[in-house]
């Protein structure tokens, strides 16, 4: 029989509807795991460092979401147990929904329309065609990848940027670091959907911004980490950037005392763009270790050399 352990930040409804999808699998919630050695899976959010390590027999890793930094982020990860992830179309459509929202936030002046209410003013901002809005995807992934076909569906100008060079209808990519430039000079939005690697660690900083269109706006709805935090609110008040959409921090809940909370800029969703149907990522995993009690590899792994 299989043994899973969880730890993630909510176990106690997620041993139920493992019980109920795989029958024949032992579920143990952490720290309440008996012997370490018995564990052939682990089902995990943000691990405590070394505790990956300490299951001798793991076969296989699952990760809670998308992101698998909160994962990689134990410097004792055991070497060569496959780490899979979740993707899912309904994840992808739910992160569209909120992407295509934020940018149509901005595109039609929303933050300036809602104070007409209070104002009792009937002011008239006129906004430019879809078509001559500049659009900017960073990250073409399965999330990143459907929310510039969508936007370009919609008829904006939308351009993405990859690591690796692809094609996407109706999307002008650009890949690698020599790409980023091209990418920001034409980026009058700009919506992050990159994972938070060694790489794009604090990608949006002071020189990302400095590369924009002036005035441009910012979507952050992948990590809080790849915003440099400090940088922004001066590029708020210096009119660098006209606004910033943050659904992602890198203290979460956001402190109360956190200056984003008061800055007329800023927009803040507490991290809700995305977020999976609980069946549907456990039924990932159950395929997964289905698939390694198979001897096959489970679907999503990641590349632990790449962070993703
Ligand atoms: P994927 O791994 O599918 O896609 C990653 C994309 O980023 C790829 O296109 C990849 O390029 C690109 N990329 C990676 N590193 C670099 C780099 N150094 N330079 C340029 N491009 C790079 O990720 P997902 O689409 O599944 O997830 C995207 C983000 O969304 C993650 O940060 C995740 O944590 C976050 N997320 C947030 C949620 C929320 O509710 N706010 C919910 C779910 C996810 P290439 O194609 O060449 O490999």
């Amino acid at each position: 029989m299989p043994v899973l352990m969880l730890k993630s930040w909510d176990d106690g409804p997620w041993i139920d509807l493992f019980t109920e999808l795989m029958p024949t699998l032992d579920v143990r919630a952490h720290p309440d795991i008996g012997d370490p050695a018995e564990i052939d899976y682990a089902y995990v959010f943000r691990p405590p460092a070394g505790l990956l390590a300490s299951l001798p027999n793991l076969k296989g890793i699952f990760s809670v979401g998308a992101g698998v930094d909160h994962i990689l982020a134990d410097p004792e990860i055991p070497p060569g147990v496959p780490i899979s992830r979740v993707v899912d179309p309904d994840m992808a459509m739910r992160m569209t929904e909120f992407c295509v929202f934020a940018v149509l936030y901005y595109h039609r002046r929303w933050p300036e329309i809602a104070t007409i209410t209070g104002r009792r003013a009937w002011d008239v901002p006129l906004t430019p065609a879809a078509r001559d809005r500049r659009v900017g995807v960073m990250g073409l992934g399965a999330l990143g990848g459907a929310s510039a076909r969508a936007l370009a569906a919609l008829g904006f100008d939308v351009a993405g940027w990859a690591r690796t060079p692809k094609v996407l209808d109706g999307v002008t990519v650009y890949a690698g670091s020599d790409g980023f430039a091209p990418f920001l000079a034409r980026s009058e939005i700009l919506l992050n959907l990159l994972p938070l690697t060694a790489e794009t660690m604090g990608i949006l900083n002071a020189r990302t911004f400095a590369g924009l269109p002036e005035g441009a706006r910012i979507i952050n709805v992948a990590r809080g980490g790849h915003l440099v935090e400090d940088d922004l609110i001066p590029a708020l008040d210096s009119g660098r950037l006209d606004g910033a959409f943050l659904d992602v921090f890198s203290v979460e809940p956001l402190p109360d005392d956190h200056p984003f909370w008061a800055h007329p800029k800023v927009t803040i969703s507490p991290h809700l763009a995305s977020i999976a149907d609980r069946r549907v990522r456990a039924g990932l995993v159950v395929d997964g270790i289905s698939r390694l009690e198979r001897g096959e590899r489970p679907l999503h792994c990641i590349d632990p050399a790449q962070g993703y």
